[in-house]
């Protein structure tokens, strides 16, 4: 079996289209980054570049491609930049050539529905994010960010149908986030549920006459409660 059958063995179609996206977007740039540091003269950061750029390849099946940068990793070993550089340049045309081959995810894959309705997460912890957006995913598309600038900016592009807000984020936090989105003719209507940790008497009254749609209480301990909030905020979308 191939490299991509036997992730799709592993998760699907899915999990496919999620490796493929993460190769096109941190492939190029890191083979750009590994030919920078041997035109200055890093040996180590090649050979450390050239170290995972291998994996990278051969773990979508770009053998030839893993066979070139486990050369330029010896090569860099041995503090030969100058051939660590060369092989890089003869790499480029091999790597478009892989990266055109590679498959385009299809637009109605699993997890992307189009006829499910989109929720965008916003949320910095890393653990919490991915253990929201596992229960998000039963019933919705998720569209999740880290930081409150980067919902504003990605939600303008991608419009979600309700929005689960952190509220200590960050940079700018969850009640300006809200803020610039009632200002916002694009966001204005958007549904927004809070998501906050400060669980206190009084919390869910507080949110609410702030103009939240809804509210959440961290950890999440019931994942029927976190849908069923969100499925009102949809509902009472105004
Ligand atoms: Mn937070």
């Amino acid at each position: 079996m191939d490299a991509l059958g036997r992730l799709r063995t592993i998760g699907g179609d899915r999990l496919v289209d999620e490796v493929v996206a993460v190769f096109r977007t941190q492939v190029p740039g890191r083979m750009r980054e590994a030919l920078e540091a041997a035109r200055r003269g890093d040996a180590p950061a090649v050979a450390k570049l050239a170290h995972s750029l291998k994996s990278s390849c051969g773990q979508l099946g770009a053998a030839p491609l893993a066979r070139a940068l486990e050369a330029i990793e010896t090569d860099a070993e041995r503090g030969d930049l100058t051939l660590a550089a060369r092989r890089f340049d003869a790499l480029a045309l091999d790597l478009d050539a892989f990266l055109d081959s590679l498959p385009r995810p299809a637009p109605a894959a699993a997890g992307t529905d189009p006829g499910r309705r989109l929720v965008g997460l916003v949320e910095d912890n890393d653990d919490t994010r991915l253990i929201v957006r596992t229960i998000l995913e039963q019933a919705y598309r998720v569209e999740e960010c880290a930081t409150g600038q980067e919902a504003l900016d990605r939600f303008r592009g991608r419009r979600p149908d309700a929005v689960l807000l952190d509220i200590s984020l960050p940079g700018i936090d969850g009640l300006e986030v809200l803020a610039r989105m009632r200002a916002d003719p694009e966001l204005a209507r958007i549904p927004v549920v809070a998501l906050t940790a400060h669980a206190m008497v009084g919390d869910r009254e507080r949110f609410l006459a702030q103009g939240f749609d809804g509210y959440a209480s961290k950890p999440i301990l019931d994942e029927r409660d976190l849908l069923e909030t969100v499925r009102m905020a949809l509902e009472g979308a105004r």
